[in-house]
Protein backbone atom coordinates (compact mmCIF):
# COMPACT_ATOMS: atom_id res chain seq x y z
CA UNK A 1 0.00 0.00 0.00
CA UNK A 2 1.83 3.46 -0.84
CA UNK A 3 1.19 6.79 0.69
CA UNK A 4 -0.25 8.79 -1.80
CA UNK A 5 0.82 12.55 -1.94
CA UNK A 6 -1.28 15.79 -2.63
CA UNK A 7 -0.96 17.88 -5.76
CA UNK A 8 1.48 19.89 -5.49
CA UNK A 9 3.10 21.82 -8.75
CA UNK A 10 6.42 19.78 -8.99
CA UNK A 11 9.51 20.03 -7.07
CA UNK A 12 9.52 23.29 -4.68
CA UNK A 13 11.02 26.14 -6.25
CA UNK A 14 14.45 26.60 -5.79
CA UNK A 15 14.50 29.57 -3.65
CA UNK A 16 17.42 32.03 -2.05
CA UNK A 17 17.69 32.00 1.53
CA UNK A 18 16.28 35.89 1.79
CA UNK A 19 12.78 34.88 -0.65
CA UNK A 20 12.58 31.83 2.20
CA UNK A 21 12.58 34.13 5.01
CA UNK A 22 10.10 36.60 3.57
CA UNK A 23 8.12 33.69 2.79
CA UNK A 24 8.27 32.29 6.08
CA UNK A 25 7.41 35.75 8.39
CA UNK A 26 4.44 36.55 5.84
CA UNK A 27 2.93 33.23 6.32
CA UNK A 28 3.94 33.32 9.67
CA UNK A 29 2.13 36.75 10.34
CA UNK A 30 -0.49 34.82 8.72
CA UNK A 31 -0.82 32.63 11.43
CA UNK A 32 -0.49 34.48 14.33
CA UNK A 33 -3.32 36.12 13.62
CA UNK A 34 -5.76 34.33 11.49
CA UNK A 35 -4.97 30.68 13.65
CA UNK A 36 -8.55 30.55 14.35
CA UNK A 37 -9.65 30.34 10.88
CA UNK A 38 -8.02 27.04 9.82
CA UNK A 39 -10.92 24.21 10.09
CA UNK A 40 -9.57 21.59 12.32
CA UNK A 41 -11.04 18.14 11.88
CA UNK A 42 -13.34 16.35 13.71
CA UNK A 43 -11.21 13.20 15.76
CA UNK A 44 -7.98 15.33 15.60
CA UNK A 45 -6.26 12.68 17.29
CA UNK A 46 -6.88 9.90 14.45
CA UNK A 47 -5.69 12.10 11.69
CA UNK A 48 -2.77 12.09 9.73
CA UNK A 49 -1.47 15.25 9.20
CA UNK A 50 1.59 16.56 6.85
CA UNK A 51 3.22 19.68 5.61
CA UNK A 52 5.82 21.24 3.26
CA UNK A 53 8.49 23.68 4.46
CA UNK A 54 9.88 26.43 2.59
CA UNK A 55 12.52 24.75 -0.06
CA UNK A 56 11.91 21.78 1.13
CA UNK A 57 10.27 18.28 0.72
CA UNK A 58 7.03 16.67 2.53
CA UNK A 59 7.25 15.71 6.10
CA UNK A 60 4.19 13.08 6.89
CA UNK A 61 2.66 10.97 9.34
CA UNK A 62 2.41 13.64 11.70
CA UNK A 63 -0.15 13.75 14.57
CA UNK A 64 -1.48 16.14 16.52
CA UNK A 65 -3.47 15.66 19.98
CA UNK A 66 -5.25 19.34 20.08
CA UNK A 67 -6.62 21.88 17.74
CA UNK A 68 -3.82 24.21 19.91
CA UNK A 69 -1.35 21.71 19.40
CA UNK A 70 -1.79 22.19 15.38
CA UNK A 71 -2.22 25.89 16.15
CA UNK A 72 1.42 27.00 17.57
CA UNK A 73 3.19 24.30 15.22
CA UNK A 74 1.74 26.76 12.17
CA UNK A 75 3.09 29.58 13.78
CA UNK A 76 5.86 28.11 15.00
CA UNK A 77 6.56 26.26 11.37
CA UNK A 78 5.06 28.63 9.00
CA UNK A 79 5.02 26.26 6.32
CA UNK A 80 4.64 26.65 2.90
CA UNK A 81 1.63 24.04 2.87
CA UNK A 82 -0.31 22.26 5.35
CA UNK A 83 -2.31 18.67 4.90
CA UNK A 84 -4.40 16.43 6.80
CA UNK A 85 -6.00 13.17 6.33
CA UNK A 86 -9.48 12.50 4.95
CA UNK A 87 -9.10 8.77 6.74
CA UNK A 88 -9.13 8.10 10.59
CA UNK A 89 -6.59 5.83 11.87
CA UNK A 90 -6.22 3.76 14.68
CA UNK A 91 -2.53 4.59 14.49
CA UNK A 92 -1.61 7.69 12.18
CA UNK A 93 1.87 7.92 13.09
CA UNK A 94 2.35 4.37 11.85
CA UNK A 95 3.53 2.92 8.17
CA UNK A 96 0.23 3.21 6.03
CA UNK A 97 -0.12 -0.48 6.23
CA UNK A 98 0.09 -0.53 10.05
CA UNK A 99 -2.33 2.86 10.89
CA UNK A 100 -5.42 0.82 10.97
CA UNK A 101 -7.84 2.44 8.41
CA UNK A 102 -11.21 3.14 10.10
CA UNK A 103 -12.54 5.33 7.49
CA UNK A 104 -12.81 8.60 5.14
CA UNK A 105 -14.88 11.46 3.71
CA UNK A 106 -15.79 11.19 0.52
CA UNK A 107 -13.87 14.25 -0.98
CA UNK A 108 -14.04 15.29 -4.88
CA UNK A 109 -11.54 17.52 -6.36
CA UNK A 110 -12.52 19.92 -9.62
CA UNK A 111 -9.30 21.59 -10.94
CA UNK A 112 -9.00 24.11 -13.96
CA UNK A 113 -6.63 23.02 -15.72
CA UNK A 114 -8.95 19.56 -16.22
CA UNK A 115 -11.83 21.06 -18.08
CA UNK A 116 -11.58 21.39 -21.80
CA UNK A 117 -11.77 25.51 -22.16
CA UNK A 118 -11.03 27.49 -24.95
CA UNK A 119 -8.57 30.03 -23.00
CA UNK A 120 -6.25 26.95 -22.16
CA UNK A 121 -4.22 27.83 -25.64
CA UNK A 122 -3.82 31.96 -24.63
CA UNK A 123 -2.92 30.76 -20.91
CA UNK A 124 -0.23 27.98 -21.57
CA UNK A 125 3.20 29.13 -20.44
CA UNK A 126 6.61 27.51 -19.66
CA UNK A 127 9.55 29.84 -18.05
CA UNK A 128 13.14 28.94 -18.84
CA UNK A 129 14.50 27.88 -15.18
CA UNK A 130 17.71 29.92 -16.76
CA UNK A 131 16.78 33.28 -18.11
CA UNK A 132 13.13 33.32 -16.76
CA UNK A 133 11.66 34.17 -20.75
CA UNK A 134 8.35 33.00 -20.54
CA UNK A 135 7.19 31.12 -23.60
CA UNK A 136 3.52 31.02 -24.77
CA UNK A 137 3.05 27.31 -26.18
CA UNK A 138 0.27 24.39 -26.08
CA UNK A 139 3.75 21.84 -26.20
CA UNK A 140 6.61 22.28 -24.70
CA UNK A 141 9.19 23.97 -26.34
CA UNK A 142 12.34 22.18 -27.45
CA UNK A 143 14.50 24.87 -26.37
CA UNK A 144 14.09 28.91 -24.89
CA UNK A 145 13.97 30.93 -27.55
CA UNK A 146 16.02 33.67 -25.55
CA UNK A 147 19.29 31.52 -24.14
CA UNK A 148 18.32 27.91 -25.78
CA UNK A 149 18.38 26.40 -21.91
CA UNK A 150 16.17 23.11 -22.19
CA UNK A 151 14.75 23.64 -19.00
CA UNK A 152 11.50 24.55 -19.08
CA UNK A 153 8.73 24.90 -16.63
CA UNK A 154 5.21 24.15 -17.51
CA UNK A 155 2.95 27.68 -15.50
CA UNK A 156 -0.37 26.26 -14.50
CA UNK A 157 -2.43 30.00 -15.12
CA UNK A 158 -5.89 30.50 -15.30
CA UNK A 159 -7.59 33.01 -16.01
CA UNK A 160 -11.48 34.57 -15.66
CA UNK A 161 -13.01 32.29 -17.92
CA UNK A 162 -11.69 28.59 -16.93
CA UNK A 163 -11.87 29.55 -13.27
CA UNK A 164 -15.95 30.27 -14.34
CA UNK A 165 -16.13 27.00 -16.18
CA UNK A 166 -14.95 25.31 -13.27
CA UNK A 167 -17.28 27.13 -10.81
CA UNK A 168 -20.29 25.35 -13.51
CA UNK A 169 -18.58 21.93 -12.66
CA UNK A 170 -19.17 22.18 -8.87
CA UNK A 171 -22.33 23.42 -9.45
CA UNK A 172 -23.02 19.80 -11.74
CA UNK A 173 -21.03 17.89 -9.17
CA UNK A 174 -23.74 19.06 -6.44
CA UNK A 175 -26.58 18.55 -8.80
CA UNK A 176 -25.56 14.86 -8.78
CA UNK A 177 -24.43 14.76 -4.97
CA UNK A 178 -28.26 16.29 -4.45
CA UNK A 179 -30.46 14.46 -6.81
CA UNK A 180 -28.78 11.13 -8.13
CA UNK A 181 -27.09 10.25 -4.28
CA UNK A 182 -29.59 11.68 -2.22
CA UNK A 183 -27.00 13.70 -0.06
CA UNK A 184 -28.16 16.85 1.68
CA UNK A 185 -27.13 20.10 0.90
CA UNK A 186 -26.17 20.42 4.26
CA UNK A 187 -23.51 17.91 4.02
CA UNK A 188 -21.63 19.16 1.03
CA UNK A 189 -18.57 21.72 2.38
CA UNK A 190 -17.41 23.22 -0.85
CA UNK A 191 -13.70 24.75 -0.56
CA UNK A 192 -11.53 26.95 -2.93
CA UNK A 193 -7.88 25.37 -3.46
CA UNK A 194 -6.28 28.19 -2.85
CA UNK A 195 -5.04 28.02 -6.27
CA UNK A 196 -7.70 27.12 -9.79
CA UNK A 197 -9.53 24.63 -8.69
CA UNK A 198 -12.28 23.21 -5.75
CA UNK A 199 -12.96 20.60 -3.12
CA UNK A 200 -15.97 19.28 -2.10
CA UNK A 201 -16.45 17.28 1.29
CA UNK A 202 -19.54 14.79 1.70
CA UNK A 203 -20.25 14.17 5.06
CA UNK A 204 -22.86 11.55 4.99
CA UNK A 205 -21.80 7.65 6.99
CA UNK A 206 -23.12 5.99 3.56
CA UNK A 207 -19.72 6.94 2.18
CA UNK A 208 -17.62 6.57 4.86
CA UNK A 209 -16.82 3.00 4.85
CA UNK A 210 -16.30 2.88 0.86
CA UNK A 211 -13.15 0.69 -0.47
CA UNK A 212 -11.20 2.12 -2.86
CA UNK A 213 -13.67 0.36 -5.84
CA UNK A 214 -16.57 1.27 -4.62
CA UNK A 215 -15.37 5.32 -4.39
CA UNK A 216 -14.30 4.61 -8.52
CA UNK A 217 -18.00 3.44 -9.09
CA UNK A 218 -19.55 6.79 -8.06
CA UNK A 219 -16.47 9.33 -9.75
CA UNK A 220 -17.42 7.32 -12.86
CA UNK A 221 -21.21 7.81 -12.70
CA UNK A 222 -20.52 11.32 -11.96
CA UNK A 223 -18.18 11.24 -14.92
CA UNK A 224 -20.57 9.70 -17.22
CA UNK A 225 -17.69 7.08 -17.93
CA UNK A 226 -19.84 3.98 -17.09
CA UNK A 227 -22.56 5.39 -20.07
CA UNK A 228 -19.68 5.03 -22.82
CA UNK A 229 -19.00 1.29 -21.77
CA UNK A 230 -22.11 -0.60 -23.47
CA UNK A 231 -21.75 -3.49 -20.79
CA UNK A 232 -22.76 -0.80 -18.03
CA UNK A 233 -24.89 1.70 -19.79
CA UNK A 234 -27.51 0.47 -16.89
CA UNK A 235 -24.89 0.81 -13.97
CA UNK A 236 -27.23 2.70 -11.34
CA UNK A 237 -25.20 3.46 -8.17
CA UNK A 238 -25.94 2.30 -4.35
CA UNK A 239 -27.25 4.51 -2.30
CA UNK A 240 -28.69 6.63 -5.69
CA UNK A 241 -32.68 7.61 -6.03
CA UNK A 242 -34.46 4.88 -8.49
CA UNK A 243 -35.69 8.23 -10.50
CA UNK A 244 -33.95 10.68 -13.11
CA UNK A 245 -30.04 10.34 -13.45
CA UNK A 246 -28.74 9.81 -16.20
CA UNK A 247 -31.08 8.37 -18.09
CA UNK A 248 -33.78 10.84 -17.17
CA UNK A 249 -30.68 13.32 -18.60
CA UNK A 250 -30.17 11.43 -21.62
CA UNK A 251 -33.57 11.16 -22.31
CA UNK A 252 -35.00 14.53 -21.54
CA UNK A 253 -31.76 15.81 -24.09
CA UNK A 254 -31.78 13.41 -27.05
CA UNK A 255 -35.86 13.60 -27.54
CA UNK A 256 -36.02 10.07 -28.52
CA UNK A 257 -33.04 10.02 -30.78
CA UNK A 258 -30.79 7.22 -29.55
CA UNK A 259 -27.39 7.87 -31.67
CA UNK A 260 -23.63 7.62 -29.45
CA UNK A 261 -22.74 10.74 -30.90
CA UNK A 262 -25.84 12.44 -29.38
CA UNK A 263 -24.88 10.37 -25.73
CA UNK A 264 -21.14 11.79 -25.82
CA UNK A 265 -22.85 15.60 -26.26
CA UNK A 266 -25.04 14.66 -23.07
CA UNK A 267 -22.09 13.57 -21.06
CA UNK A 268 -20.02 16.75 -22.34
CA UNK A 269 -23.33 18.95 -21.16
CA UNK A 270 -23.62 17.08 -17.78
CA UNK A 271 -20.99 15.20 -16.18
CA UNK A 272 -18.44 16.89 -13.84
CA UNK A 273 -14.93 16.42 -14.78
CA UNK A 274 -14.07 15.39 -11.26
CA UNK A 275 -10.40 14.12 -11.04
CA UNK A 276 -11.10 10.40 -10.20
CA UNK A 277 -7.73 9.68 -8.42
CA UNK A 278 -8.31 11.71 -5.78
CA UNK A 279 -11.96 10.90 -4.91
CA UNK A 280 -10.72 6.84 -5.05
CA UNK A 281 -7.38 7.67 -3.02
CA UNK A 282 -8.76 6.84 0.61
CA UNK A 283 -4.78 7.58 2.29
CA UNK A 284 -4.41 10.79 0.93
CA UNK A 285 -3.74 14.10 2.63
CA UNK A 286 -5.56 17.15 1.58
CA UNK A 287 -4.20 20.86 2.27
CA UNK A 288 -6.01 21.76 5.05
CA UNK A 289 -9.33 24.30 5.09
CA UNK A 290 -8.01 28.04 6.46
CA UNK A 291 -4.31 27.65 5.30
CA UNK A 292 -2.11 29.29 2.69
CA UNK A 293 -1.51 27.50 -0.80
CA UNK A 294 2.35 26.76 -1.05
CA UNK A 295 1.73 27.61 -4.83
CA UNK A 296 -0.25 30.69 -4.72
CA UNK A 297 -0.06 32.58 -0.98
CA UNK A 298 -3.86 32.19 -1.27
CA UNK A 299 -6.14 30.63 1.15
CA UNK A 300 -7.83 27.62 0.83
CA UNK A 301 -11.57 28.60 1.97
CA UNK A 302 -14.98 27.81 2.86
CA UNK A 303 -17.15 28.85 -0.29
CA UNK A 304 -20.68 29.44 1.27
CA UNK A 305 -22.38 30.95 -2.28
CA UNK A 306 -20.11 29.65 -4.79
CA UNK A 307 -22.16 32.17 -7.49
CA UNK A 308 -20.85 35.42 -5.33
CA UNK A 309 -17.67 33.93 -4.78
CA UNK A 310 -14.76 35.76 -6.46
CA UNK A 311 -11.69 33.09 -6.63
CA UNK A 312 -9.23 35.96 -7.73
CA UNK A 313 -10.39 38.64 -4.77
CA UNK A 314 -11.66 36.74 -1.84
CA UNK A 315 -9.00 34.18 -0.98
CA UNK A 316 -6.25 37.18 -1.25
CA UNK A 317 -5.92 37.48 2.48
CA UNK A 318 -1.91 38.61 2.97
CA UNK A 319 -0.88 42.06 3.37
CA UNK A 320 -0.84 44.94 0.62
CA UNK A 321 2.37 46.82 1.76
CA UNK A 322 4.59 47.24 -1.17
CA UNK A 323 7.99 44.84 -1.07
CA UNK A 324 10.48 45.60 -4.01
CA UNK A 325 10.82 42.21 -6.12
CA UNK A 326 13.54 41.08 -9.11
CA UNK A 327 10.73 38.88 -10.72
CA UNK A 328 12.72 36.81 -14.15
CA UNK A 329 9.80 36.59 -16.13
CA UNK A 330 5.73 36.40 -15.19
CA UNK A 331 2.47 36.24 -17.63
CA UNK A 332 -0.23 39.01 -16.60
CA UNK A 333 -2.36 37.80 -13.56
CA UNK A 334 -5.09 39.86 -11.51
CA UNK A 335 -5.98 39.34 -7.74
CA UNK A 336 -8.30 41.77 -5.71
CA UNK A 337 -9.32 43.61 -8.46
CA UNK A 338 -5.87 44.81 -9.72
CA UNK A 339 -3.63 43.44 -13.08
CA UNK A 340 -0.12 42.99 -12.47
CA UNK A 341 2.56 42.14 -15.15
CA UNK A 342 3.74 40.88 -17.85
CA UNK A 343 7.05 40.96 -16.28
CA UNK A 344 10.59 40.31 -18.15
CA UNK A 345 13.80 40.96 -15.74
CA UNK A 346 12.28 44.07 -13.70
CA UNK A 347 12.11 45.04 -10.25
CA UNK A 348 8.72 46.40 -9.32
CA UNK A 349 7.11 47.02 -6.05
CA UNK A 350 4.55 44.75 -5.55
CA UNK A 351 1.72 44.05 -2.67
CA UNK A 352 2.80 41.58 -0.69
CA UNK A 353 0.28 39.13 -1.81
CA UNK A 354 1.10 39.91 -5.22
CA UNK A 355 5.05 39.55 -4.50
CA UNK A 356 4.33 36.42 -2.53
CA UNK A 357 2.29 34.79 -5.36
CA UNK A 358 5.43 35.17 -8.01
CA UNK A 359 7.71 33.99 -5.18
CA UNK A 360 5.79 30.74 -4.24
CA UNK A 361 5.79 30.11 -7.87
CA UNK A 362 9.37 29.87 -8.55
CA UNK A 363 8.96 33.50 -10.51
CA UNK A 364 10.68 36.32 -8.50
CA UNK A 365 12.93 36.93 -5.44
CA UNK A 366 13.19 39.80 -2.90
CA UNK A 367 14.57 42.28 -4.49
CA UNK A 368 18.20 42.82 -3.22
ZN1 LIG B 1 16.19 31.10 -21.29
ZN1 LIG C 1 -8.36 30.29 -18.62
Amino acid sequence: MSASTPKVDGAPPQMDDKTIAFLRRAFREHYFKHHDDVEMPTMIQNREFGYIPFGKGMIRHLSYKTSGELAADLVKQAPSSVFCSNGVYSNPTLAMDEKGWKGAELIFDIDASSIPTSCRAKHSFWACKACGKITRSLERPPQCPKCESTGLAQLHWSCAECLAATKEHVSRLIEFLTSDFGVSSAGIRIYFSGNRGYHLHVEDERFEGMEPSARAEVANYIKGTGLVRPQSSDYTPSGASSRGGWLERVAAASSGKDQPQRLEQVINAFSSRIDESVTTDIHRIFRMPGTLHGNSGLLKMRVHDLDRFMPEYDPVVLGDEEVAVSVQGSPVFSLKGRTFGPYSSEEPELPVYAAVYLMTKGLARLAD
